[in-house]
């Protein structure tokens, strides 16, 4: 029998999806230059040189080493050049037993999810957050509880999370750089989460955990990303090179369950028992190859400040209200009317595709997806006026 939860999120895709077929189909019918598309996270900086001159390398190997499986972890020489690289950021001494090679940080944090809740057990989001946490905890028959954040810093609010938090909490879902808003949590932010939670942990059988989703780590305008493990044991790090290295269709990253976790060896077992329940055999073996060589080549972060600089001067000239964003391509933008799904449908009309925040659990706002070409989003900011006047600001 068709299982109808599987046909209900297959047959209604996602919003942002949907909006980028709408941005396709208008493209098409009157020019790609005329259409402003910013829903989509795909990066418009190019991938690395040293990403394509690992590939040429690759390619010389026998067919059974570039196509064949790796080791369901992953290859231990990518392993141990992720585990090396974070020693050498942030002073840890991690080892590849450490490391699980994913296909890209929805796998990690899929995976993470089922490896950390049974059935009936809760998993705290912080709103707006990705769309697809819902999914995934649902999947693993938790439930998903959100928890607003300050409406003023888009910073976690640990009194909210403190209030949340029930006998069945099974871990909290962190995202900084944050999508959709572009914060990065501060040190101070995370220590007060993590007084929070160190309380709630009192007379547990087992501690909440911490789900740090970072696939944009690397993505800032300066603000300090705080290596969440430091401050909090029970911490497990989902990471991809979609963002980092723009390469979100080769679909490859990592979970970290670090070796100061005090459960870190069931932990691990309950990761690759999860890789092997939903299916994931091994993460692509070239992209680990290339891994292996580009761990530690720096992303191009330069083209994302010049868009965000353009965007923000822009909008706030217009009217606009934003959160400035310290980190990610997102720019979280209050609605010009309180229906954001309606606000969004008039800015078609000027063929701009922003994002409405619905899609993110929260009413009012929508995001813009900054990690497109400049030149679009120089284009767009005439469009970006004429809404803002029609509105009255
Ligand atoms: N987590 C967050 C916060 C994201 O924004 C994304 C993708 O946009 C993902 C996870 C999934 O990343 P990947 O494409 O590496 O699976």
């Amino acid at each position: 029998m068709i299982n109808e939860t599987m046909y209900a999120r297959g047959a209604e895709s996602s919003v942002i999806r949907e909006i980028f077929s709408y941005g396709l189909e208008r493209k098409a019918q009157i020019g790609a230059d005329k259409v402003f598309d910013f829903s989509l996270g795909n990066p418009s900086v190019p991938a690395p040189a040293a990403v394509r001159a690992s590939i040429e390398r690759a390619l010389e190997l026998p067919s059974d080493q570039l196509h064949g499986y790796t080791p369901a972890p992953g290859l231990p020489e990518a392993r141990t050049a992720v585990a090396e690289s974070l020693n050498r950021r942030f002073g840890t001494s991690y080892t590849m037993g450490d490391v699980f090679m994913t296909v890209g940080a929805a796998a990690s944090v899929s995976m993470t999810v089922h490896a950390l809740t049974n059935p009936g057990e809760e998993v705290i989001v912080i709103a707006p957050y990705f769309p697809e946490y819902a999914v995934w905890i649902e999947k693993a028959g938790a439930t998903c509880v959100e928890v607003l954040a300050d409406q003023e810093t888009f910073q976690v609010d640990p009194a909210a999370v403190a209030a949340a938090i029930t006998p069945r909490t099974a871990a909290v879902i962190i995202d900084s750089p944050n999508n959709p808003t572009g914060a990065v949590y501060t040190r101070a932010t995370l220590e007060a989460l993590v007084d929070v939670l160190r309380a709630a942990n009192e007379g547990r059988e087992q501690p909440i955990f911490l789900i740090s989703d970072e696939p944009y780590r690397e993505i800032v305008y300066g603000a300090e990303v705080p290596w969440v493990p430091s401050i909090y044991e029970h911490t497990v790090v989902c990471y991809s090179y979609s963002k980092s290295l723009s390469l979100p269709g080769e679909r490859v990253g990592w979970v970290l369950v670090p070796n100061t976790c005090p459960l870190a060896t069931r932990v691990m077992a309950a990761v690759a028992g999860a890789a092997r329940t939903l299916g994931f055999v091994c993460a692509p073996a070239l992209f680990q190859r290339v891994v292996a060589d580009c761990v530690d080549e720096p992303s191009d972060v330069a083209a994302y400040a010049r868009n965000r600089e353009a965007l923000t001067r822009a909008l706030s000239e217009y009217g606009y209200t934003y959160v400035e964003p310290d980190g990610a391509f997102y720019l979280w933008v209050k609605a010009l009317e309180d229906d954001a799904e309606a606000f969004c449908e008039r800015a078609k009309a000027y063929e701009l595709l922003p994002v409405p925040s619905n899609s993110f659990g929260v009413p009012g706002w929508f995001r813009l997806g900054y990690c497109i070409d400049y030149d679009v989003i120089v284009a767009s900011l005439p469009a970006w006026k004429k809404l803002a006047e029609e509105y009255g600001v």
